[in-house]
């Protein structure tokens, strides 16, 4: 019999009732450090104060309202995002994928009101991934995701990720955008290195191409930087941002420059839940918190020390894991076991992760996490390598003595 919920998830078994900053708990009071922060959604951890008061706080007054009518909070978002980034304009979402969708729409129709409609095209990377929506499975091309979904939506190129020579041989007269993540997290916890971020700026100038960025998870301070792209010094025309940005409350928005969003005028777009006033009030709530003066100046302080013991971890236990990878808080364990068998092991001790492709673990703690939450994590990975290696090593005398 189907399971009353659709079975498209592998759920692991465990019911929390109740969260407290990088801690969930059960119901019979056990404690799990959260490294998964909903993949990277709860950037404040779980019940943070300010966020409760924001949303209880406008509960009380209003949940919803049409976008026929003005919404403050929205107009203040957008004014904050838009002084804090590239953008002079924002269109706000429930989800990353249809912040994507947004920027894909904008993207094209850029090119169809500057006179150049046949620019349909969007180059994308092999690893990527950008959503489940029909559009955004075709624009992350990976044929796990679409199989069986056919008709495939047209109008991606696919290239290998940080290959410039591949991007320059797919510009062809039909394309109109580049659509890249600066760290693809699904995909494997890989950085796009600044050099290469800052070349398919160049090459999006010299062809009257649109660059796209997806920071869906990479955004809102998770990289040491309030969006992964100011590391490589360059700024986008248009940028998908979810996750991080509600702290756990639905939200997107796709930012982008005036020039970039020339063609989205009134009735191209639209959305009935996007910029409601719950979710407005919790994503000031979380600017709030992430702007502050030194927020993410800790975050990069808080990464390099929790990267330092991964590395400590690495050394100590070379069967289990491979390499360290990833950027402020969105980091990676690459394992030689399985990554299932890693996450396993840990989420015995107490501490919770999820894979990623290239046989990857990514850790993904809140924002706010410290030196306790270190000294948790490094205690449970180490117990979880410690477990692995035994086991390794009675399969490796069983087959000895066979
Ligand atoms: C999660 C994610 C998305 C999709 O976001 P949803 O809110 O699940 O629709 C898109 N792009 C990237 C990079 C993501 O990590």
């Amino acid at each position: 019999m189907i399971d009353p919920i659709l079975p498209t998830y592998n759920r692991v078994n465990l019911v929390f009732e109740r969260g407290e900053g990088a801690w969930l708990i059960t119901k019979d009071g056990d404690r799990y450090l959260d490294f998964t922060a909903g993949i990277a959604v709860n950037v404040l951890g779980h019940a943070h104060p300010h966020l409760v008061a924001a949303l209880t706080e406008q509960a009380g007054k209003l949940w919803h309202l049409s976008n026929v009518f003005r919404i403050e909070g929205g107009e203040r978002l957008a004014e904050r995002l838009i002084a804090a980034t590239f953008a002079d304009t924002v269109f706000f979402t429930n989800s990353g994928a249809e912040a994507l969708e947004c920027s894909i729409k904008m993207a094209r129709r850029y090119h169809y009101v500057t006179g150049t409609p046949e620019r349909t095209r969007i180059i994308a990377f092999n690893g990527a991934f950008h959503g489940r929506t029909l559009a955004t499975i075709a624009a992350a091309g990976n044929p796990k995701y679409m199989e069986g979904f056919g008709p495939s939506m047209p109008g991606f190129d696919h290239v290998p990720f940080g290959d410039i020579a591949a991007v320059k041989a797919a510009i062809g007269p039909e394309t109109g955008a580049i659509l890249i993540e600066p760290v693809q997290g699904e995909g494997g916890v890989r950085g796009a290195s600044p050099a290469f971020l800052r070349e398919l700026r160049a090459l999006c100038d010299e062809n009257g191409l649109l660059l796209i960025l997806d920071e869906v998870q990479c955004g809102v301070g998770r990289t040491g930087k309030l969006f992964a792209h100011e590391w490589a010094g360059i700024t986008p025309d248009i940028m998908a941002v979810a996750k991080g940005i509600g702290g756990g409350f639905p939200v997107g928005a796709c930012l982008a420059t005036e020039a970039a969003a020339k063609g989205m005028t009134v009735g191209t777009h639209g959305s009935t839940y996007g910029g409601n006033p719950l979710a407005m009030a919790v994503a000031n709530a979380v600017l709030d918190v992430v702007t502050e003066e030194g927020f993410i100046a800790r975050v990069q302080q808080v990464s390099g020390r929790l990267r330092q013991r991964l590395a400590e971890l690495q050394d100590r236990h070379p069967s289990v894991i491979a390499e360290v990878r990833g950027e402020g808080l969105l980091l990676g364990l690459r394992t030689v076991v399985p990554n299932t068998d890693l996450i396993a092991a840990m989420r015995e001790e107490h501490v919770l992760s999820v894979g990623a492709s290239d046989n990857v673990v990514r850790l993904l703690p809140p924002l706010i996490i410290g030196e306790a939450e270190i000294d948790a994590a490094f205690a449970g990975i180490d117990a979880a390598c410690t477990k692995i290696e035994a086991r390794l090593k009675a399969a490796t005398s069983e087959g000895a003595a066979a």
